[in-house]
């Protein structure tokens, strides 16, 4: 078979989050694969003991098996949803990571965090050149919500394709270089087969914002605060702490970090030397001692993160500060959308402490890491694709991407979802097959397949608790002893104040009572008639079956 140009989106194309993007080069049988990014989604209540979420790379593993050769990781920029994933999935391939100085170095400390020490990282420079196998790579400089966002220049033997990341256009950036235009229009100028585009933002009108005018509008509303100052916002945000940290040394306050993504953002902007000089900090027993209007406390916690510093102080359980009348919280952030809940009980709490709370619903606070239509355009008029691949949105976001990407005249659109086999080159581009996709639930160490059991055992467990029945039985067939039972999240007592337990007791002990002899020789049949005895107990009073295991022991 001949060679191919592949584009296969594995992560991020049909949803928010765990961006997977893979490229290859060859024939079918023994194709060459390049990662872009390799991110997480986080899971919310509807999976218990579930924190992180990772695409399911089980295709591209099959496909290595047979033929297949993968080549290398390369990341855009730093946000979980483009690296979270790495240090869990890079042992399936122990491949080598190429990022830019500050990703690099947050790559290093997740692996670290899983106790990986020899993982290859490949610290590139901005606007880095170099080739992976048949792949000539180009960093290029975008602006986004974290410092060195880039996008990807993809050469090959077929043509040039732009993978952008997350970016927007930020004509005054407060840390890091402005928008590439050079080299975006030259790339134009040369021709490109396809854009791969950030859609998350499609549906907003005009443009994004500057981060520069947050500083300002920030700086403003600090100047007017007379009590001690909260700023929270997203850690990994490094040019709006630096914008906080700028207004809280024109109005004479001293900053102090809450939370551990706070901390752990500075040293890591501090380590590859991105912090301007004069940021420095007080330690927060330093901080309790400072007159309230002194004093500025930069806190984790804007999405409402139930451990985070600012619920913790919104429940009055930080140990480090209480705030009060006359003190000001500022959410220097958007509500991502499913975190309406907690944030919203969060600044609820904070307004019964008298605090006043600021945030974008009435001041200019925060602005989008991401491109509103204005920008798309702008984008389309300088890169001028052939075709519009929109990825990093959900369905609704794909297809209005695809529709303003026509309607800027470009000529084809293909919309991806997650799966979807697009071949870039040769012939018109589309999908050629749709491969497996899907979602692993990291468990503690442990990575879970979607659908596996667990998830809805530890549901139903959630609903209806548990009931074990325990049950010994001699040599001779006889019952020894009285069934054991032990319960976890029963009801103590019905309504008439009828305690369950006793009853759960008393009719596993008649069940074992009135086994015949050669029925208690089966396993199966003490469990059956166990569980129908304690539900026909159970249900008229509970209006619940029960999860009901029997464990039988003989000697
Ligand atoms: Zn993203
Ligand atoms: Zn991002």
């Amino acid at each position: 078979m001949s060679n191919e140009f592949i584009f296969l989106p594995l992560g991020g194309s049909g949803e928010i989050g765990m961006n997977m993007n893979l490229f290859a080069l060859g024939p079918p049988e023994a194709r060459q694969w390049i990662m872009i990014d390799c991110g997480v989604t986080f899971a919310g209540p509807e999976l218990p003991g579930i924190d992180l979420i990772t695409p399911d790379h089980g295709y591209l593993l099959d496909d290595l098996d047979e033929g297949g050769e993968f080549l290398g990781m390369v990341l855009t920029h730093g946000h979980e949803d483009h690296i979270g994933a790495v240090a869990h999935l890079w042992p399936d391939f122990e491949c080598d990571i190429y990022a830019t100085p500050f990703t690099a170095e947050l790559v290093r400390r997740k692996f670290d965090e899983v106790g990986i020490t020899d993982a290859p990282i490949k610290v590139l420079d901005l606007s880095a050149r170099f080739k992976l196998g048949p792949f000539d790579l180009e960093y290029i400089t975008l602006t986004h919500s974290i410092p060195e966002p880039n996008a990807i220049a993809i050469r090959t033997e077929f043509g040039t394709v732009l993978h952008t990341g997350d970016w927007k256009i930020d004509p005054m950036p407060v840390l890091g270089e402005a928008t590439d235009r050079t080299s975006l229009t030259d790339l134009g100028e040369a021709g490109v087969l396809a854009m791969i585009c950030d859609s998350t933002n499609v549906f907003s009108e005009g443009h994004s914002g500057s981060e520069s005018d947050v500083a300002d509008a920030l700086s403003q509303i600090i100047s007017e605060q007379t009590g001690r100052v909260v700023v929270t916002t997203f850690a990994s945000n490094v040019s709006r702490l630096v914008s906080v940290c700028r207004a809280a040394t024109a109005t004479d306050r001293s900053v102090c970090l809450l939370g551990r993504s706070m901390l752990r953002m500075i040293d890591v902007a501090r380590h590859v030397d991105l912090l301007p000089p004069g940021i420095s900090f007080v330690e927060p027993s330093e901080a309790g001692y400072l007159p309230h209007d002194k004093v500025l406390y930069l806190c984790t916690g804007s999405q409402g993160e139930s451990r985070a510093a600012l619920a913790r102080i919104a429940r009055e359980d930080h140990p480090e500060l209480s705030l009060g009348e006359g003190d000001t919280v500022i959410f220097s952030s958007k509500v991502i959308p499913g975190n309406e809940k907690p944030i919203y009980e969060m600044m609820n709490a904070l307004t019964d402490m008298d605090v006043t709370v600021i945030s974008s619903d009435d001041a200019f606070v925060h602005v989008s890491g991401h491109p509103c239509r204005e920008e798309l355009k702008d984008m389309y008029q300088m890169v001028k694709p052939q075709t519009s691949i929109p990825v990093h949105g959900e369905a609704r976001h794909i297809e209005e991407h695809a529709k303003l990407a026509m309607s800027l005249g470009v000529p084809h659109a293909v919309t991806p979802r997650n799966g979807d086999m697009i071949r870039l080159a040769p012939g018109r581009i589309k999908v050629i097959d749709e491969v497996p996709s899907g979602r692993l639930y990291l468990d503690g160490r442990i990575l879970l397949p979607q659908g596996e059991g667990v998830i809805r055992a530890r549901l139903r467990l959630g609903e209806e608790g548990l009931i074990v029945v325990s049950v010994a039985i001699d040599k001779s067939g006889k019952p020894l002893g009285q069934p054991i039972v032990t319960v976890k999240g029963l009801p103590r007592e019905d309504n008439d104040g009828e305690e369950l337990l006793p009853l759960i007791e008393e009719s596993a002990s008649d069940v074992m009572r009135s086994l015949p002899r050669p029925k208690l020789g089966d396993d199966k049949v003490i469990e059956a008639a166990m569980r129908r005895a304690i539900r026909a107990e159970l249900f008229p009073r509970w209006g619940k079956r029960g999860d009901i295991v029997v464990a039988i022991i003989r000697g």
